[in-house]
């Protein structure tokens, strides 16, 4: 037994050696990917749900890889956070996002934030100076969060909040939902708006299907003055569903994958009737 167990731990050791390799060889490529430029920003379109007019835009980071290709950000994400390189990162991805914006002067530009950045107590200092920078109004900007953003005892993260929400920046609890106790989080944060994940609208229409969850949060967002945004809409079913449970805004495959910033600019330039 005691042989069995070395050797089941030998297995197990090698196995984790690659796997720490792997993460090796990750951070050392997202280095080189930080000084070239196969990092780059696609931005979904966000609509209102009520009329379906483009209201704004989410930008996802993108990395593209000279030999393995587009890496997911599901991927990469946790091993720059593990690193500390989200910050770099998000800076780009921050910077990219708000010089974009301004030429898209009625949309709402959202960016995804990771909790180890807003535990940084200079980060609203420097989402202050890329706004400057680019020269885009605070209130054109919203960041997203998401629960893991608030076991800070620190208190970096809330106060970052305050600092920006100050300016007029706005936040969204993003993946509303998934995680251990949203509802009762909710009372604790300071924010504007929930996004209400994928996996609730997955079930619309099914057997088990979870409207009246949706409807539940779609109300209690309401009962606190929060605006809400359904991700993941991939039918005409589920974009029906959610504009009749008063949802204010949708986002997902059905109505835009997320795209370079040129597909915006044609965008708008279509509908400006140009
Ligand atoms: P998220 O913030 O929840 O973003 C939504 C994800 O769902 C995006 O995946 C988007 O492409 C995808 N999506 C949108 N509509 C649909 C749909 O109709 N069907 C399906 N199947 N998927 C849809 P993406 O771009 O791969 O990003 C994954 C996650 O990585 C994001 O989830 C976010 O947590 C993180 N992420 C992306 N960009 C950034 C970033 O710049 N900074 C940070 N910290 N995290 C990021
Ligand atoms: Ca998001
Ligand atoms: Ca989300
Ligand atoms: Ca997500």
């Amino acid at each position: 037994a005691k042989a069995a167990g070395r050797n089941r731990y030998a297995i197990f050791g090698s196995h984790m050696d690659e796997l720490v390799r792997a993460r090796r060889q990750m951070e050392q490529d997202l280095r080189i990917a930080l000084e070239g430029h196969q990092i780059s920003v696609h931005y979904q379109p966000v609509y209102s749900a009520k009329d379906q007019v483009l209201k704004g835009v989410e930008a996802l980071v993108r990395w593209r890889h000279p030999q393995k290709g587009a890496i997911p950000p599901d991927v990469f994400i946790p091993v720059a956070e593990e690193t500390r390189l989200i910050e770099p990162l998000g800076e780009l991805v921050l910077r990219e996002a708000c010089f974009a914006a301004v030429h898209w002067p009625d949309l709402t530009v959202a960016v995804n934030v990771s909790a180890i950045e807003l535990r940084n107590e200079t980060y609203a200092m420097r989402v202050l100076s890329t706004l400057n920078a680019a020269g885009l109004n605070p209130t054109r900007l919203e960041i997203e969060i998401t629960e893991s953003a608030l076991g800070d005892n620190s208190g970096h993260c809330e106060r970052n909040i305050a600092a920006l929400r100050a300016l007029g920046i706005r936040f969204a609890l993003d993946d509303f939902g998934t995680g251990f106790s949203s509802f009762g989080r909710l009372q604790s944060l300071d924010v504007d708006r929930i996004k209400i994940d994928k996996c609730f609208v997955d079930g619309f229409g099914k057997p088990g299907g979870n409207e009246e969850i949706v409807r539940a949060m779609i109300k209690l967002a309401q009962a606190k003055g929060l605006r809400t945004t359904a991700e993941g809409i991939e039918t005409p079913e589920q974009n029906a569903v959610l504009q009749r449970l008063g949802c204010d805004d949708v986002q997902g495959y059905l109505l835009s994958r997320p795209v370079p910033a040129a597909a915006i600019d044609a965008m708008l330039a279509s509908d400006a009737g140009i």
